[in-house]
């Protein structure tokens, strides 16, 4: 780091502390030339990821837009906040992976449905629905029959695949675990 003074770009480091609950280091450093001190902040790049809505405006990605439109198809069904709270994490980690610059609003409803899923049927439908805008009744009721008819497979389960009745309880026992 040059110094300020006289651009010296020999400085030393004198002294380093966390600042911001960690968030920032701040360095006092000194010029070995002119002696004199200054001091620098250290802190994390924040790349802020921009939505490209369906007309083509651009927002920052908010994970409270996120979070509020999952509480409401959540609404009156058994889903803790803890759980939901650590979909709309996983959501946010796995856009902010794909190091895109800008995405559009299309795939984060992607991957919201993927998460509500596994979670709870009902809030899928009904997320889906909001979210896919079914336009006809016919699309809208086929999503449902598909899940109907898991739920089914998985009540008389027994003969085999024994894959389903965890579903609900693994997710329920996770969230009591913490
Ligand atoms: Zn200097």
């Amino acid at each position: 780091m040059k110094c300020p003074y006289c651009d010296n770009p020999d400085t030393k480091v004198v002294d380093s502390r966390p600042t911001d609950e960690g968030q920032a280091i701040r360095r006092r450093r000194e010029c070995e030339d002119c002696g004199r001190r200054f001091t620098t902040y250290e802190k994390i790049e924040e790349i802020p990821l921009i939505v490209v809505k369906k007309d083509g405006r651009r927002q920052v990605f908010d994970r409270n837009k996120v979070r509020s439109g999952i509480i409401r198809a959540c609404e009156k069904r058994p889903v803790p906040m803890g759980e939901i709270e650590k979909i709309v994490t996983e959501i946010e980690k796995g856009l902010s992976n794909l190091m895109l610059k800008e995405m559009d609003s299309t795939i984060i409803g992607e991957y919201v449905m993927e998460q509500l899923k596994d979670l709870d049927d009902v809030a899928y439908v009904r997320f889906a629905s909001v979210y896919r805008q079914f336009t006809d009744a016919e699309s809208f009721r086929s999503e449902v029959e598909k899940l109907l008819d898991g739920a089914k497979k998985r009540r008389r389960g027994g003969s085999g695949a024994g894959a389903g009745g965890a579903g609900g309880s693994r997710s329920k026992g996770e969230a009591t675990d913490k």
